[in-house]
């Protein structure tokens, strides 16, 4: 790896990096990407690729760390790759591709096999099988657990440790991808990257802890001891700010640096879009980066209005929220109105699929009323979940005691950048990997589990489609071309936008002020579909006003988006709440907006599996 400083009269002093692959993304899909190349090249005695390996924030700040439940595939002795297929269409609405369904699930007991070979054990029963587990929509035991609910965090770990072993590949951290270049023999990005240590922090910098303003904490909410009757709903829980970042002092400031990359190719595993919501479970620094940066390109986007709610994460002032998983349910946990009246769902029950829990939920507060999950008769709930009785006790709540306000949160997307099982877009060179893709398997609604199982099978098998581009000769012209782009780019900034562009900033969040707008705007818009595509509807507005604000919201974002810095978070967050709610707009009109497909048009990017 070279590096080579491209002095200039402006005050941007850009370094020049030139690899084979750029992996955007350390999260399962983007580390495992950079692990598989590496064997392979092991495997066929040829050089291992150089690799950038970057992540927007720390390490441990992904989702794929954040994940608790666990990989599914079909292992049990009375289970099969096409019951997990079938589960997995149904779950989905039966909107999901079925050749991508097989082809994932065929593939998920080798990926199992694989991770086991790293390193990672995953827990046992005490006939030493790998102990199999039960969730929403499946209808054999097939979830394969790591450290009980800390399967993520104990995968991860393992290998990331892994990633930095290896000498080709260089891992930042903190570095925010903020443009990408293409041409047909060479690939390219803009980088910033916190490195650079300052010891006097700008005095106009914007630092501080997230606050929700408009949301009044109090005490946690239990039925009155005495009477066993219930007092007015509090909104929200009080916790103690252990995950707000303060504004450090000016030793621990980290400065960006600018770097253009040169690459053969880029692997977006860039995950998904939590921190557009107001209620989120995942890491908020995830605002969806890579659609922004891929829709740039022209590269085909499906489906981006295609959200998942998670129904029951615990209602605090906290971001993200903590996530109450469907085991509480599956254990006997009940949810209940603030009033002690039982949760009547329309359809169902409490463990129905998460788009109808969800609605449900938002009928139920429409109406006045808050929900809380009441686990009081789950027993030994300290031993059955010793990590969120841990999670829960910190925030006051005492689950054998106290009932747990619950809120319906963004979860995860099935739609983005439409791609194969291989990574492949429709872009040469450009690869799409993990959530941030759309291979079609998960339809409306992604089947609990399958989303470390896309993450894991696609970096497997994206190295084979990746190959034939590393193996090709260096274009220095093609390089150039790169570098002189990027650097136009940066040229045409102002001053102003210049001296913004290398400001610290922690995690790269956009600004709160855009943040609200973004909040308000998704919120409202951008809810869970029905099997039938209707949005869930979270208040009693008829859908033709919908309609109209949606467009009005449109316009709004899309005039704010015209006065952005170009090279800035907040551009990125903007941009890609449009390409969101242009998709739900064109989806409630039935027409597509340009370089967008409906689900069943990804399945010509499944050609290269046939
Ligand atoms: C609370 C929670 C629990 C979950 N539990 C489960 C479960 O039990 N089982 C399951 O299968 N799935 C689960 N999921 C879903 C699962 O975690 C995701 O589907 C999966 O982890 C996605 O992996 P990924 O590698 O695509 O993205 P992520 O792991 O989210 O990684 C994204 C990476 O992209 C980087 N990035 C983003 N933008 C930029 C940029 N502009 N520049 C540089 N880097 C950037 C980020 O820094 C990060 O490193 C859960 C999700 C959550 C939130």
């Amino acid at each position: 790896m070279q590096t080579d400083f491209l002095n200039d009269d402006r005050n941007i002093h850009p370094n020049r990096l030139s690899v084979d692959v750029l992996i955007v993304g350390s999260g399962l899909a983007g580390v495992l990407t950079a692990l598989a190349l590496d064997e392979h090249s092991n495997r066929y005695d040829v050089p291992p690729p150089n690799i950038l390996l970057i992540s927007k924030g720390r390490v441990t700040e992904t989702n794929s760390y954040r994940a608790q439940g666990g990989i599914s595939a079909a292992l049990g002795p009375n289970d099969a790759p096409k019951l997990h297929a079938r589960d997995t269409f149904y779950a989905g609405g039966k909107k999901g591709l079925l050749e991508a369904i097989h082809a994932l699930t065929e593939k998920a007991p080798s990926l199992i096999r694989f991770l086991e070979t790293t390193g990672i054990v995953f827990d046992r029963d005490r006939h030493g099988n790998v102990s199999l587990h039960l969730e929403g929509g499946h209808s054999r035991r097939r979830i394969v657990h790591a450290g009980g609910a800390e399967t993520g965090k104990k995968i991860m770990q393992t290998l990331i440790h892994q990633v930095k072993q290896r000498k080709h590949t260089t891992f930042w951290e903190q570095a925010l991808t903020l443009k990408l270049y293409a041409h047909p023999a060479r690939m390219g990005a803009l980088i910033a990257r916190l490195d650079t240590p300052m010891h006097d922090a700008p005095s106009d910098w914007r630092g501080s802890a997230w606050h929700e303003s408009e949301t009044v904490p109090s005490s946690p909410h239990r039925p009155n001891s005495s009477t066993g009757s219930f007092g007015q709903a509090p909104s929200i829980v009080q916790t103690h700010p252990s995950k707000s970042h303060q504004i450090p002092n000016g030793k621990s400031l980290l400065r960006p640096s600018i770097w253009m990359v040169s690459t053969k190719v880029i692997v977006l595993a860039s995950g998904g879009i939590g921190g557009l919501f107001p209620f989120t479970t995942n890491e908020t620094l995830l605002t969806g980066d890579g659609f922004a940066l891929a829709a740039e390109l022209g590269t085909m986007l499906s489906d981006l209005d295609l959200v998942q709610y998670h129904p029951t994460a615990l209602l605090t002032e906290e971001r993200p929220l903590i996530l109450l998983s469907e085991a509480l349910r599956g254990e006997g946990a009940r949810l209940v109105t603030d009033t002690g009246e039982p949760f009547h769902m329309t359809v169902g029950d409490d463990l129905a699929p998460r788009h109808q829990v969800t609605e449900a939920i938002f009928k139920t507060r429409a109406r006045g009323k808050s929900v809380l999950l009441d686990a009081r008769s789950i027993p030994h709930f300290k031993e059955h979940f010793p990590a969120l009785y841990r999670i829960l006790t910190e925030r006051g709540l005492n689950p054998a005691e106290d009932l747990l306000p619950v809120i319906p949160a963004q979860h995860s997307i099935m739609g983005g950048i439409a791609a194969n099982l291989s990574g492949e877009t429709s872009l040469p060179r450009l690869f799409a990997i993990g959530e941030v893709a759309c291979t079609g398997v998960h339809g409306i609604n992604r089947l609990a589990s399958n989303g470390l199982l896309e993450a894991g099978v696609m970096a497997m098998q994206a190295k084979d489609a990746l190959f034939p581009y590393l193996q090709q000769k260096d274009d220095p012209k093609a390089e150039t071309i790169i570098f002189v782009m990027a650097q136009e780019t940066l040229s045409l900034l102002t001053e102003k936008e210049k001296a913004d562009l290398v400001k610290p900033r922690i995690n790269w969040l956009p600004d709160h002020t855009l943040l609200k707008i973004i909040f308000q705007h998704t919120a409202q818009h951008l809810t869970p579909l029905s099997p039938s595509e209707r949005p869930i509807a979270i208040s009693s507005d008829p859908p033709e006003d919908n309609r109209s604000s949606l467009e009005e919201a449109l316009h709004t974002l899309t005039s704010l988006l015209a006065h952005t810095p170009r090279l800035s978070p907040e551009w990125l967050a903007l941009k890609t709440t449009v390409l969101m709610l242009e998709h739900r707009l064109s989806r409630i009109h039935r027409l597509h907006p340009n370089q967008s497909l409906s689900c069943e048009s990804i399945d010509t990017m499944h050609e290269p599996l046939r």
